[in-house]
């Protein structure tokens, strides 16, 4: 595990920038955190290093949004209103999770067992959590996945 404090926005999204450089279509990263700890900051700044010139927002009316990189597809998930995948219909994150793209998931807890559900292709390549430790400051951690 490797834990960083960032004391800005900008410094998380460097986080995220450098955690990109080192991914290959098929990884999915799973982003934890409380709401405003900067989840969609630290996968902003990660976006921007895979090439994807579109703005990153928090994708609030869907579950989430596929983006070009310059390498290929790059998804951002956001499964904060899901109550768990058990309940939904199977394969709805299928379109995201693919072997030919890099992707995002905030709020992957709200997935359940996600790694359950992954085509062949796709794996868990990081987990990353940001602690809210006040004001501008935050905790970065980034595991290898369990
Ligand atoms: P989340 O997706 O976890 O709900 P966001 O990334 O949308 O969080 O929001 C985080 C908010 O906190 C943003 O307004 C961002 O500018 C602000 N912020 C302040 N300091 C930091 C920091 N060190 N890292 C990330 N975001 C920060
Ligand atoms: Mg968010």
């Amino acid at each position: 595990m490797t834990a960083e404090l960032t004391e800005g926005p900008e410094a998380t999204e460097a986080a995220g920038a450098r955690l990109a450089l080192g991914l290959e279509p098929g990884d999915v990263v799973l982003v934890s955190g409380e709401l405003g700890s900067g989840k969609t900051t630290f996968v902003r700044g990660a976006c921007a290093a895979l090439g994807v010139s579109r703005p990153i927002a928090s994708p609030t009316f869907s579950l989430g949004r596929l983006h070009r990189g310059e390498r290929g597809p790059v998804a951002h998930l956001d499964l904060y209103r899901l109550e768990g995948l058990a309940a939904e219909e199977p394969g709805l994150l299928d379109d995201y999770l693919t072997p030919d793209a890099v992707a995002f998931v905030e709020w992957p807890e709200r997935g359940g067992a996600l790694e359950l559900e992954l085509a062949d292709g796709v794996r868990i390549a990081a987990a990353v959590v940001i602690r809210h430790l006040g004001g501008d400051r935050r905790r970065v951690e980034v595991s290898a996945p369990t």
